[in-house]
């Protein structure tokens, strides 16, 4: 009875309050959306800063990855597993795991990864992978509006080789 109880008010509108102000806006309906999987989110400010980059920062990738954030958190879950770190690494997003992680769960993770290269990371509609061709190396994943704010900023960016 004590664990019902415990888990409905970590799952209830206390968390959402508990970190409301923490993170932007859309990172908190994420976290409250599936509160074991960012559970580091939910700390205390002391534990925060000393737990994992997720708690001290937040999920580190634009708004256009939630959907898939969203559906990789529901699937990963139920398994026990829960995310240190969210960010975007290379244009593709990158989620470092707590807990035991079953087998499946490497699959799932390149499946999440691999379709985060065809989805706007700033937007969320479909785009791709681009490198800037001048001043060193940086990628992203854009649509092609987006890619042309880039471009209007003056900057080159052409499409990553490996992805065809
Ligand atoms: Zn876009």
């Amino acid at each position: 009875m004590k664990a019902i109880t415990r888990r409905r008010v970590q799952e209830g509108s206390l968390q959402q309050a508990k970190i409301s102000g923490t993170y932007p806006e859309w990172e908190r309906e994420v976290a409250v959306g599936a509160p074991r999987f960012f559970r580091e989110m939910f700390l205390g400010e002391k534990a925060r800063k000393r737990s994992s980059p997720l708690s001290d920062r937040g999920i580190e990738c634009d708004v256009g990855w939630r959907d898939i954030l969203v559906r990789l958190a529901a699937t990963l879950e139920p398994m026990g597993v829960y995310a240190t770190q969210v960010k975007s690494k290379f244009a593709y997003l990158t989620v470092y795991l707590g807990g035991n992680q079953p087998p499946e769960v490497a699959a799932i993770m390149d499946a999440a990864v691999k379709e985060s290269t065809k989805v706007c990371e700033k937007c969320g509609a479909p785009g791709r992978r681009y490198e800037r061709t001048k001043r060193g190396p940086w990628m992203v994943a854009v649509c092609r509006l987006h890619l042309r704010l880039f471009e209007e900023h003056g900057w080159r960016m052409a499409p990553f080789p490996e992805d065809g």
